[in-house]
């Protein structure tokens, strides 16, 4: 190693370990590590408050693990990478592709910058098991339909490199014009910051840990528990992976040599990772699935937005127990468990008839695992207007939703809790339970808990009439 400097540029990939852009420039030269919070994002993809919760906390942590060398900006990274690289006559550039259109447009600019300063601009893969451009039909068109994506494309490409290990030696060197974590004001001054707290353990370590303990102790049952809310059946690993603070290849690996013991469980298991790659794929192939139907025939559907409802909504009360308590579980934690994310899903769009772009919106402010490409993909797969999408008509019933995968209202009552005494029978149906129930169990709908926003069998019917009129 002789005397270069270089920089690498920390975007979402906040990890020392399996990160192939920092291990590069460790063999270069002196490293200055970099973060910048982009001030040039377009405004619907500035990070929302819950990923802006994650970030500051994640920030922190990776500053721990770099000796406290971990220089922070705030603005637009052409100007400042220039700033920086002038300053301490940087040779290279490395960094790890993102793959949010919006991130390639300005990432494709700044590599023409570092050419016409004559340093060198050096990307890797952190973030995918497979490189979108890499897995198409034998047309070279890209898939559309995600089992052919996995089992033709991804299963038939070379398999995902194993993990790097972290850098060996790392010369780091900090930058007097670095700000201060705090200076990027990306904690909430509202209490809200306080429940994240009370949920997550943020940073590369505590990734590390929640993926051993789910292969330890959560793998042998995913398939049979993934679908359950009220048991920690999932690996609650996606805000880790949205941020980078673990890798794909990290998890895909991890999990390959437990599959001996578990291989239904272990392909299950993946099959969900492989989802995520799909999300990345469509996004990377399809840049406007954030905001255009990838079905143009929906186009033509006849939304109703009507404030009351959207509000109602996003407080968790709509009077519908299980929507309810997934909205209240967003709220307080940041998340949602996969199927209620569904439900809650369909019912913003088949039930109260708002476009899922307003989900969409009030998901991404709110969920620390806010991701361009799943959060867009997922949407349209529960609208039907998706690539490879549920169907308009499967119409999520909240009710039977609830009896099937709370049976015991465990997930309901902890999140609904003024529903606590009502006999199961009842739970997810507080409007049919008889007036003596309600008053022996203190409810009084309308008052203790609201009366339902919408009756779910004509919502239901009037979806499928809109619908059938629109996308014929
Ligand atoms: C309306 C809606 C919006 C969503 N928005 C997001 C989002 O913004 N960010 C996000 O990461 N996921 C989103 N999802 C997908 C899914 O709900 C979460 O990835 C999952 O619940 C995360 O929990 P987990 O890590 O315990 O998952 P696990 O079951 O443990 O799965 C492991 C990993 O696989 C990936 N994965 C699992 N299910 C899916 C899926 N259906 N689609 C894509 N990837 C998947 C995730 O990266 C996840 O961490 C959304 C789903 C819906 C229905």
């Amino acid at each position: 190693m002789d005397n270069k400097t270089c920089l690498f540029w920390f975007r979402q990939d906040l990890r020392l370990s399996d990160n192939p852009g920092l291990s590069a420039a460790s063999k270069y030269g002196t490293v200055i590590p970099v973060y910048i919070l982009d001030n040039t994002a377009p405004k619907q993809f500035t990070l929302g408050g819950a990923s802006k919760w994650w970030l500051h906390h994640s920030l922190s942590d990776l500053n721990n693990s770099l000796d406290k060398k971990l220089n922070r900006y705030h603005g637009n990274p052409d100007a400042l990478l220039c700033e920086i690289i002038k300053k301490h006559k940087v040779s290279a550039v490395f960094w790890n592709t993102c793959y949010e259109p919006w991130q390639l447009k300005r990432d494709k600019k700044i590599k023409k910058t570092l050419d016409s300063l004559g340093v060198e601009g050096r990307t890797f893969n952190a973030s995918l098991l497979w490189e979108p451009w890499e897995v198409l039909k034998k047309d070279g068109t890209p898939y559309k339909v995600f089992t052919p994506f996995y089992q033709r494309g991804c299963l038939n490409a070379p398999a995902p490199s194993a993990p790097l290990s972290k850098p060996r030696k790392l010369r780091l060197k900090k930058d007097p014009g670095s700000c201060a974590l705090k200076a990027l004001n990306l904690l909430p001054t509202q209490s809200w910051g306080k429940k994240l707290e009370a949920h997550w353990h943020v940073g590369e370590a505590a990734a590390r840990k929640k993926l051993t303990l789910f292969l330890n102790k959560q793998l042998s049952g995913y398939t049979q528990n993934r679908d359950y809310p009220h048991q920690a059946g999932t690996s609650q690993l996606s805000p880790y992976l949205h941020f980078g603070e673990i890798s794909p290849r990290q998890i895909w690996h991890a999990t390959h040599l437990k599959a001996g013991a578990h291989r239904q469980e272990s392909a299950g298991f993946l099959r969900q990772l492989a989802w995520r790659e799909f999300s990345y794929y469509l996004l990377y192939h399809f840049p406007t699935l954030p905001i255009k139907n990838f079905q143009a025939k929906f186009d033509r559907f006849q939304w109703k937005h009507r404030a009351r409802d959207l509000n109602a909504w996003q407080k968790g009360q709509t009077g519908i127990p299980l929507v309810d308590a997934g909205m209240r579980e967003l709220w307080q934690t940041g998340y949602m468990h996969n199927r209620v994310r569904m439900v809650v899903a369909s019912f913003l769009i088949k039930n109260l008839l708002i476009h899922w772009r307003r989900g969409e919106d009030w998901f991404w402010d709110c969920l620390v695992d806010a991701d361009l490409a799943n959060n867009s993909a997922s949407w349209q797969w529960v609208a039907g207007s998706g690539a490879d999408a549920a169907p308009f008509f499967r119409i999520f019933n909240p009710v039977r939703q609830g009896e099937k995968f709370d049976p015991d209202g465990e997930y309901t009552r902890r999140f609904v809790p003024e529903l606590t005494p009502l006999p199961n029978k009842y739970l997810f149906k507080p409007w049919e339970a008889p007036e003596a129930v309600l008053a022996e169990c203190g409810i009084v709908l309308g008052k203790t808990y609201p009366k339902p926003i919408v009756d779910l069998d004509a919502s239901r019917k009037q979806a499928l009439a809109i619908y059938r009129a629109a996308v014929r």
